[in-house]
């Protein structure tokens, strides 16, 4: 039988980590964070002094690096850096870098192949669009920028991350922008995604409009 891909898009803050990961308890699909594996470069970047210009050594990182989720836990070459992918500086570098065109065709191999024979729900912002266009579930989430904004202070207070609410405003605006107008991989919204407006919907409410349709086509 062929393997179920739920492909689901959309701009920071919209939702789709919290979903997707409900959704695949859920289900019982695997799921994967590609937003994590873009930071996962980008935190070795800092972490080796790279410089973000230095597209070519951004690549060697991550052509040399292992990438792999174990209960939704992100570990970079053994090592769990799920936390350490989460802070502002990461937050800030990270959009540049997943900018760099040979960068994105190793991660999306990787994305590909993580895929490979097993029911998954995998999020980002091109999964609808390069690395799966022919999933048989396609979402675009989206709410407006000021209930996003609102969504990951809350959660980085949870998480214990320091940022003010206007600083992670204007990088998800920054972040926003930057997604939408790369070469490759940019974030849009295909005529053929359903799309969702979570601004006045609870986790749950999206999370149930999402299973409904999965449960009805399988
Ligand atoms: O999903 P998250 O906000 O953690 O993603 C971090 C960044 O990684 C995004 O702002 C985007 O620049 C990049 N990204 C990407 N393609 C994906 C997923 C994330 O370029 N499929």
């Amino acid at each position: 039988m062929e393997n179920k891909i739920v492909a689901i898009d959309g701009p920071a803050g919209s939702g789709k980590g919290t979903v997707a990961k409900i959704l695949a308890d859920k289900c019982g699909f695997v799921y994967i964070d590609t937003g994590a594996m873009y930071r996962a470069i980008a935190y070795l970047t800092l972490k080796n002094n790279i410089d973000l210009s230095d597209e070519d050594n951004i690549v060697k990182l991550a052509k040399e690096s292992k990438i792999e989720f174990i209960d939704n836990k992100l570990y970079l070459n053994n090592i769990d850096v799920s936390k350490e992918i989460r802070t502002m500086e990461v937050t800030k570098i990270v959009s540049p870098i997943s900018s760099i065109v040979c960068l994105r065709e190793i991660l999306v191999n990787m994305q590909r192949q993580m895929a490979e024979s097993k029911d998954v729900i995998m999020e980002g912002r091109d999964i609808t669009t390069v690395v799966f266009p022919n999933a048989k579930y396609k979402f675009y989430l989206d709410a407006t920028l000021d209930e996003r904004a609102k969504r990951r202070y809350k959660e980085n207070i949870s998480k214990g991350i320091d940022a003010t609410f206007e600083e992670i405003k204007i990088n998800i605006e920054k972040r926003d922008y930057n997604d939408t107008h790369k070469k490759v991989g940019a974030l849009t919204r295909t005529s053929d995604s359903i799309y969702i407006d979570s601004t006045n919907l609870t986790i749950d409410e999206v999370v149930e409009k999402i299973y409904k349709i999965i449960k009805e086509e399988a």
